[in-house]
């Protein structure tokens, strides 16, 4: 058992973020791009993501505590507050700590757009409600979601700071929504720091593999694609392996601005597979045993 809030002074961390595989084939290639990754990485921690509305509960549950009985990489279970009541996340956190889960990523979570109206918002409409109810439940060490661009619901970047640092206060540390320009990120970091918050936020990295889900995810998180970026993929669209290319050139560079820049690790959006990341962290020379 491990706290993540005790092992992240004093090193670089490199942690990951992993998606609970729906089927035995999807299971197989979790599998493989975890030992990959514990190989060539051994990632700081791993966080395990789930379904707004539930839709992964049981099988979050069940990826943290393998991981947790393992021992091979200290999991964070992501928990979403939207479509759920106050009592189901107490009964959710009471079974973590029951299984002596330590580490629980609070989120409001975008609950699909078919949940029905009474489902959508939840009992708790703020992850911040969330990180209070975790912290009541057990004495859980408690991250939460930062948006260096400002989140989309957001009227401006200026009310989800002050948001952001209600939040903060109250638990750990953060980790970033992806981005691709490091001054978004300082800006965040500069920002809490006049607000007297200096805890850990750690930048998430997504690196390209493919155009259509970087379309689709920059959509759903908010996130600006550089018009140079967005033209070069573009330009290879048709072409994987020069996406992929690119994709880890530019995960790099990022990486390596930031870790300059004094951010205090990189979490990888890895979508369950190996290689960008593996190959962006050798790069940098980050995180291998
Ligand atoms: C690292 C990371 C991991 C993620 N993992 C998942 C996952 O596993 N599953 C999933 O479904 N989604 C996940 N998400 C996406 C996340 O759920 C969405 O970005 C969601 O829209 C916002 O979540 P939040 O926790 O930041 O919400 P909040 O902190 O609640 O913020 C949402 C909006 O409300 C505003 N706000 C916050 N507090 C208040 C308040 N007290 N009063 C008024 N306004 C307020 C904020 O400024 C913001 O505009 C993840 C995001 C990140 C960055």
């Amino acid at each position: 058992m491990t706290k993540i809030s005790e092992i992240l002074p004093g090193r670089r961390s490199v942690s990951i973020e992993l998606w609970p595989p729906r089927t035995s084939a999807a299971e197989e290639r979790l599998e493989a791009a975890l030992a990959e990754l514990d190989t060539a990485i051994h990632p700081t921690f791993c966080s395990i993501t789930y379904g707004a509305g539930g839709s992964t509960r049981e099988r979050t549950h069940e990826l943290v505590v393998r991981l947790e009985a393992a021992g091979r990489c200290v999991p964070m279970a992501h928990l979403v507050c939207a479509a759920h009541s106050r009592a189901e996340l107490a009964e959710i956190l009471g079974r973590y700590r029951a299984a002596g889960i330590e580490n629980v990523l609070a989120l409001r979570g975008d609950p699909p757009l078919d949940t029905p109206v009474e489902l959508a918002t939840g009992e708790l409409v703020h992850a911040v409600e969330l990180v209070e109810l975790a912290k009541s439940v057990g004495d859980f060490c408690v991250a939460v979601a930062a948006h260096p661009e400002g989140h989309p619901d957001s009227p401006d970047r200026e009310s989800d700071r002050r948001r952001l640092a209600e939040k903060l206060a109250i638990a750990d540390f953060a980790i970033t929504q992806f981005f691709f320009r490091v001054e978004d990120y300082l800006s965040l970091v500069d920002d809490l720091s006049a607000r007297g918050l200096s805890k850990p936020v750690i930048p998430g990295i997504q690196p390209i593999t493919n155009p259509r889900t970087l379309v689709k995810m920059a959509e759903m998180s908010g996130c600006a694609v550089p018009e140079e970026l967005a033209a070069r993929i573009d330009a290879v669209a048709d072409r994987p392996e020069e996406v992929r290319k690119i994709g880890v050139e530019v995960a790099t560079d990022l990486g390596a601005q930031l870790l300059e820049q004094g951010a205090p690790g990189l979490h990888f959006y890895t979508m369950n597979v190996a290689a960008a990341t593996v190959e962006v962290c050798q790069n940098l020379g980050i995180g291998v045993r």
